[in-house]
């Protein structure tokens, strides 16, 4: 405790405005966390009943108006603003996939953290890869002047693992299903086998029903779903052997955490000569969220587990006597279950291939004219003539646009024209979110966007009631939160961008970025001194 105050004294004085010309020492080892799915909504609803380490983190800084600002609110996206400081138009990771119809294989889809050119590899059992992202991360700039720096990843999600970490990454890994394993060749740190034991352990045992706090209690209202299932009152119990339940329950954070703490002893993070990068991305509550909402007893009862578990880590961490910063944030938000808060799911009538025959009929062709799924990106079929594609073009804004849960469709050449957004992302149009994540190359020839509250799932599955991917401030606000020893808490309600937080972590370890490569820039953080703009 004493120590701790000490440094805080110090820590306050070196960010005093007298000395603001000397940046304080750049911490040992940069921690960054990504929630997949922690929305800004959550965050403020949990903030207060938080004891753990995210009560200890959102006692730092905390802008609680962050923004993923771009249209395309996924997992891949929303990933690789974190670590680039770019928006997806810039990193090229405009969908968590997008369609090639250049490419041989049939279905024409590409995953966003693949290399498609790698022989036998199809969009299902892919060939992981950064390939695709088109911009370095933090790690990579950071090696690139400080080879002995490392850049390290761990996630439930291999595409979390890979936009955070990018190109140059010295260790990464991911859960496969089965397993924590990794894309790169090179020596197996000694704790990832032992982890991956007592995972599999722990799989192989049932587990019993969460014991939920009063507040969790309040929230148990079952509601059953035109499928047959319920949800709304579960406890996240699980069968002997039941991954996919392990995914949906806070024991998948937990291991994740388990295997990032194992590489940080293992790899010695954070006691070299110079900083290193740890990106963590934890999954659970995505999977959760998708699989019971994010208002039911299940995500109560994850948000509780979550504290914990990212506690349990930080108390690691800090058993270690690591000089370490934390930046927490999430890839996207969501929209609550459709059925819970009376929302509309999406028609079904509107996906690619049931607006596409409608167009075929009316212009009279055979074959497949529009290709993707229910809104977002829609392609025209390659195989149409210009004529035919010019007709298609007019029928398909005529259809989505009459449609009563369509707010917007864009055209290829009408985003070309818009240029990238900037400033405060609450104040974008729909259009310059649009843009934020639209790449020539890969994007949709129409980009079609529902109205706010249409559920993006028709059809409610056991796993997947409830979503995000819509433009709408649900889906795009995400809380921001840097923590140091004795950083000043204080909270900003300042509209910001998931692309600042690179910029802002590059002053905090002082490495030189070019601003004009990215789209962030950085933010005003206690000890934190920014470069002159
Ligand atoms: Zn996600």
């Amino acid at each position: 405790m004493r120590i701790l105050s000490a440094v805080s004294a110090a820590f306050l004085l070196v960010s005093s405005a007298a000395a603001q010309a000397q940046a304080p020492k750049p911490p040992k080892l940069v921690i960054v966390i990504s929630v997949d799915q922690f929305g800004a909504g959550l965050f403020e609803e949990y903030r207060p009943h938080f004891t753990a380490g995210l009560m200890q983190i959102a006692g730092g800084t905390v802008f609680r108006n962050g923004y993923q600002g771009q249209a395309a609110t996924e997992t891949c996206p929303g990933h690789s603003t974190i670590m680039t400081g770019s928006l997806p138009a810039r990193t090229g990771i405009i969908g968590n996939s997008w369609f090639d119809q250049s490419t041989a294989r049939a279905d024409k889809k590409i995953y966003c953290a693949e290399d498609e050119s790698v022989p036998g590899s199809t969009s299902r059992s892919y060939t992981l890869s950064a390939v695709h992202l088109k911009v370095p991360t933090l790690g990579d700039l950071l090696k690139k002047v400080s080879p002995g720096s490392r850049n390290v990843a761990v996630a439930g999600k291999d595409r979390a693992a890979l936009m955070m970490s990018g190109h140059a990454a010295d260790q990464r890994w991911y859960w496969n299903g089965k397993q924590f394993v990794t894309d790169l060749s090179g020596a197996v740190p000694r704790s990832i086998p032992l982890a991956n034991a007592e995972i599999a352990k722990l799989i192989a045992t049932a587990a019993p029903p969460l014991d939920p706090p009063p507040y969790c209690q309040a929230k148990a209202r079952p509601i059953t779903l035109s499928d047959g299932q319920t949800v709304g009152a579960g406890r996240l119990a699980r069968a002997a052997g039941d991954y996919e339940g392990f995914r949906q329950s806070p024991d998948f954070d937990g291991a994740t955490l388990a295997v990032a703490a194992g590489l940080v002893q293992d790899l010695k993070l954070g006691q070299g000569g110079s900083t290193d990068i740890l990106s963590i991305g934890l999954s659970a509550t995505d999977y959760v969220g998708h699989a019971y909402g994010s208002e039911g007893e299940e995500m109560c009862l994850q948000m509780f587990a979550l504290d914990r578990e990212v506690g349990d880590f930080l108390r690691a961490i800090q058993a270690m006597h690591l000089d370490y910063a934390v930046v927490l944030t999430a890839d996207h938000g969501v929209e609550d279950l459709a059925e819970r808060v009376g929302a509309p799911r999406v028609d079904p009538a509107l996906s690619a291939t049931a607006v596409g025959k409608q167009i075929a009929q009316k212009i009279g062709i055979s074959g497949r004219v529009l290709i993707g799924g229910i809104g977002g990106d829609v392609y025209f079929d390659s195989a149409l003539t210009e004529k035919q594609r010019r007709a298609a073009q007019a029928e398909a804004i005529a259809i989505y646009s009459a449609h009563p849960q369509v707010e917007a469709v864009f055209t290829k050449a009408q985003l070309e024209r818009i240029p990238l957004p900037s400033g405060p992302p609450d104040a974008w149009t729909l259009a310059q979110r649009a843009r934020a994540s639209f790449d020539a190359q890969r994007s949709g020839d129409l980009i079609v966007l529902f109205k706010k509250g249409v559920s993006l799932i028709a059809k409610p599955e056991a796993g997947d009631v409830a979503t995000h991917g819509s433009p709408w401030d649900y889906d795009r606000r995400v809380p921001i939160l840097f923590w140091r020893p004795g950083m000043p808490a204080s909270t900003s309600g300042a509209p910001v961008d998931t692309t600042n937080i690179m910029p802002t972590i590059a002053a905090m370890i002082g490495l030189p970025v070019d601003a004009s490569a990215i789209d962030g820039k950085c933010l005003d953080v206690p000890g934190v001194v920014c470069p002159a703009h």
